[in-house]
């Protein structure tokens, strides 16, 4: 895990916490998410997903991260 960061990270299918702009760490695309929806796959990169960057190829890697 990584320690050194406070922000919070979110996977695929975790609960959206709240509506606002999350970044995916990996490519730095930026997608808007609503409360009660589950994170998706990043469309840009395909994080989380075999075809994802070098070390995000698993489900269950965070790479959600609030934006605004
Ligand atoms: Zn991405």
């Amino acid at each position: 895990m990584i320690a050194t960061l406070a922000k919070a990270l979110y996977k695929i299918d975790d609960v959206v916490p709240e509506d606002g702009l999350y970044l995916c760490v990996p490519c730095s695309f930026v997608q808007e998410f609503r409360a009660g929806e589950l994170f998706t796959t990043c469309i840009a990169c395909y994080a989380g997903t075999s075809m994802g960057p070098e070390d995000y190829t698993e489900e269950h890697v965070d790479f959600w991260e609030k934006f605004a």
